[in-house]
């Protein structure tokens, strides 16, 4: 077995996943790395042998674990990378600082970053994702971010370096965004204040968000193919076509499409990571055969499926 690396933080092996993830599924990781502080995650990078893949998780709200685990070492960042910061217009945020936390000191010293509030993610997840909603994304507001390379080295990144997409950025494997720099329109203190908690309330009417699951399961169509060619799926939204196809409410084992917003797919209590993955594809089978039209995960799918019993 790999020798591993003397560490400050905690380094578990063999450690389950499920409970660090929304959706509540998933195998171990090899291990886990939960670095004391930055010097400590650089220290650890430098040191850990360059075959063994790392991968950096943020509070799991985009995942899903497969149940076999993760090979390697999955990196999150707790402590000691969390704090927020807001000089003028900008915002300085740790990666482990939750995106509803950042938006509310934010908006407090009046700046509007308030896009943030609802997405339960933390910000290294909302970098590597350019979350959004509301028509505003990560990309829109970010100056810069830090992260540190496979190697252990500190880097800072513009965002025509992360080459922000929808729901995506260019991130090379095994790089841990430690720091990201915001900066947002000035705002009244207490009218974001009053938009985020109206916010709120739109999506807990509108959304299952007192359920397990990692918020939309797939993209909505883009007026784009992936070889760049326009086609007519400009106002296709991915909850239309799974309801045309009648899968609203579908299940398959433990795992159901949500009858409250049919592209969220939810854990009701028993599902395996490959009840969830194998609904996801009988949707994407019976959409395509409906309309033609390919559904593209949005949630991350990661690790390894479990062996057959
Ligand atoms: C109820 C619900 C509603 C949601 N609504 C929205 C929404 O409106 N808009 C939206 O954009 N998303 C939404 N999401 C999805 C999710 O919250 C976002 O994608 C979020 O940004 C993921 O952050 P995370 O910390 O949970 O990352 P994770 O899910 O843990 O990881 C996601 C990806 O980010 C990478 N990552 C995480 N941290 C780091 C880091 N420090 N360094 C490098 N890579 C990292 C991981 O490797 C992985 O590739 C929703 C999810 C839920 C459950």
């Amino acid at each position: 077995m790999t020798q591993m690396p003397q560490v400050r933080g905690t380094l578990t092996a063999h450690r389950p996943l499920d409970e660090l993830t929304w959706l509540r599924v998933g195998g171990p990781a090899d291990w886990l790395f939960q670095p004391a502080d930055l010097e400590d995650l650089c220290a650890f990078l430098a040191a850990l042998p360059t075959e063994v893949p790392v991968f950096p998780m943020g509070v799991g709200s985009n995942l899903i674990v497969r149940d076999g685990g993760v090979r390697g070492v999955v990196i999150r960042l707790g402590r000691g990378f969390n704090a927020i910061a807001v000089e003028g217009t900008r915002v300085t945020a740790g990666a482990a600082a939750l995106d509803a936390h950042v938006a509310r000191r934010a908006a407090a010293a009046g700046v509007d970053l308030s896009f943030l509030r609802t997405i339960p993610g933390a910000i290294g997840g909302a970098v590597r994702m350019n979350a959004g909603c509301y028509g505003r994304y990560v990309a829109d507001h970010l100056v810069a971010a830090r992260a540190v390379t496979r190697q252990g080295a500190v880097v800072s990144l513009t965002p025509a370096e992360l080459e922000f997409g929808y729901r995506h950025s260019e991130l090379p494997a095994g790089w841990v965004i430690i720091e990201a720099i915001f900066e947002g329109p000035t705002g009244d203190p207490d009218t974001l204040e009053a938009l985020m908690e109206a916010q709120l309330a739109t999506r807990d009417a509108t959304q299952p968000t007192k359920e397990r699951s990692a918020g939309s399961t797939f993209r909505n169509p883009s007026g784009f193919s992936s070889t760049g060619q326009a086609n007519d799926h400009h106002d296709l939204k991915a909850w239309k076509l799974i309801d045309q196809a009648g899968l609203r409410g579908a299940r398959h084992g433990g795992a159901q499409m949500s009858k409250k917003h049919s592209n969220f797919m939810i854990n009701t209590g028993t599902a395996s990571a490959a009840d969830l993955e194998a609904l996801g594809e009988e949707v994407r089978k019976r959409v395509f055969q409906n309309t033609g039209i390919q559904l593209e995960w949005e949630i991350m799918r990661v690790g390894e499926t479990a062996p057959e019993k």
